[in-house]
């Protein structure tokens, strides 16, 4: 009795003070929130550059000793990443200026380890003025001017020339090309653990950054998504009237929350069989881009762990291979690869009759 009282007389004495706090805080000034503002869009611009550089650093590798296994979707590469300012996200401008040195020319922000622009000396923060003579646009469009300028030079020879600026010196670079697979790797800003394939590209959410324990894990996740790309499981499983995107990884799961993630195509998923094959070429990509796959089956155990809802024995009703089949067949896979590398055979997946 006495507690329905007290409920309603409470709310009373609340709205006749306004239920004002009562506790005197110490105050903090508007300077001091302002240079507060700036280090932490510091720190998100200097996590989101970290998470690039990383998917990068991986990638690279596994698209470029993957090349024979993308069939006619390769393109010529010498293994950079570049940018300005303008291919920050608008709320970071500011602190990629201060934190990066970007600004509207177009830099070298990575260079992949072992890569030709490595090797031919090229450096992080170099700004690349003009390819084979001809200068690149600064601005909006600076990144897309130079890929079209590349391509073209490419296409010509064997190797094109770069003119950089390093501090202040100017020099001129001749980069040797080499073949990658043609699906760019991105990183989405979703928070959901995901990965997923296009036909055109590769997409890992920073999410799935945050899952992945190791390196091999995440050039394992790479791997299976390209190996969708390459095996052109989009245009057969959904018809070439409508190449949209479909859910990945984490879809085996179902009912997953995708957060608006993947718009009017979520609920589509990769059939079974398409599954099983990704896993299976998947892991082709990801030895050849120089890793121990031996571990590689424990990931997708994770991934269950992650998603019990996923788990299911073989069968009922189940388009995704059930989790404790799918890692029974990722050992005989391993097994394979093994097996190839000990007697120096080619690491390409078999492929029937
Ligand atoms: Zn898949």
């Amino acid at each position: 009795m006495m507690k329905g009282l007290l409920i309603p007389i409470c709310l009373t004495a609340c709205a006749l003070t306004a239920c004002a706090p009562v506790t005197q805080r110490p105050q903090v000034d508007d300077k001091a929130v302002a240079e507060e503002a700036r280090k932490q869009s510091e720190l998100a611009l200097q996590d989101l550059a970290e998470d690039q550089t990383r998917l990068f650093r991986i990638s690279y590798p596994i698209l470029a000793r993957g090349a024979d296994l993308c069939a006619d979707d390769f393109h010529p590469a010498i293994g950079i990443r570049h940018g300005n300012v303008q291919s920050v996200p608008k709320e970071m401008r500011d602190a990629a200026v201060r934190v990066l040195g970007l600004t509207d020319e177009l830099q070298v922000i990575q260079v992949a380890a072992g890569s030709p622009a490595a090797r031919a000396g090229l450096q992080a923060r170099d700004v690349i003025l003009a390819v084979d003579g001809k200068a690149i646009h600064a601005g909006e469009r600076a990144s897309d001017h130079f890929a079209e300028l590349f391509a073209g030079a490419a296409k010509a020879r064997n190797a094109v020339e770069l003119k950089l600026r390093r501090a202040t010196a100017e020099m001129t670079l001749g980069v040797e090309h080499e073949r990658a697979c043609a699906y760019p790797v991105l990183l989405h800003s979703s928070d959901v653990i995901n990965a997923f394939a296009d036909g055109r590209q590769v997409i890992v959410t920073r999410g799935m950054l945050r899952f992945i324990r190791d390196d091999l894990e995440l050039a394992v996740v790479i791997g299976h998504e390209l190996a969708h790309n390459s095996m052109g499981h989009i245009r057969k499983q959904m018809g070439n009237q409508f190449l949209g995107t479909l859910l990945d990884v984490l879809a085996a799961s179902r009912g997953v929350n995708t957060q608006g993630l993947f718009g009017s195509a979520a609920g589509a998923v990769f059939s079974k069989d398409f599954e099983a094959e990704a896993d299976y070429v998947g892991l082709y990509f990801t030895a050849r881009g120089g890793y121990e796959v031996d571990k590689a089956p424990n990931f997708w155990r994770r991934m269950a762990a992650a998603n019990p809802g996923g788990i299911q024995q073989r069968g009922f009703g189940a388009s995704h291979p059930s989790t404790p089949e799918r890692f029974l067949a990722l050992e005989k896979i391993v097994e394979e690869i093994r097996a190839k590398t000990v007697a120096g055979r080619t690491l390409a997946p078999e492929i029937k009759p």
